[in-house]
């Protein structure tokens, strides 16, 4: 794990960096992506550090989707987009984060996530059973 005070989503909810923020709340952060997609791409993230939303209790994960919904409805008001879409991987930065971002019919979203991969063929009555029991 980062620790809290080197990463960049801790440092930002404690204001030690310049943010753009669009919504908050005691357990949450909704701030523009600086490096956006699309106008109105937008970040939501809890305030205290944490990594995988799997890994979440229940009641946290509960807030932080509250949060999502609220931003999503703002970013649908402010830019009338087709869709409001959310993403989690985390790949580049640790602390968890929730990209909410406008879509339109027709965008380079447009089929997600297959259009983006090679077409993989998989024995689905197998994999079924296989993540079922998992
Ligand atoms: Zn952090």
């Amino acid at each position: 794990m980062e620790k809290s005070e080197d990463c960049i989503l801790c440092r930002i909810a404690r204001g030690e960096i310049k943010s753009y923020k669009v919504y908050e709340d005691d357990f949450a952060l909704g701030i523009l992506d600086v490096n956006p997609c699309a106008e109105g791409h937008c970040l939501v993230v809890p305030k205290k550090h944490m990594e995988r939303f799997y890994e979440m209790d229940d009641e946290d994960l509960g807030r932080l989707f509250s949060a999502v919904k609220i931003v999503a409805n703002k970013i649908k008001k402010a830019i009338s987009p087709d869709f409001v879409c959310i993403f989690i991987r985390g790949g580049r930065i640790s602390h968890l984060h929730v990209a909410v971002f406008p879509s339109m019919k027709n965008d380079s979203l447009s089929g997600f996530p297959q259009s983006n991969f090679e077409k993989v063929t998989v024995d689905l009555d197998e994999v079924a059973e296989r993540i079922g029991n998992a």
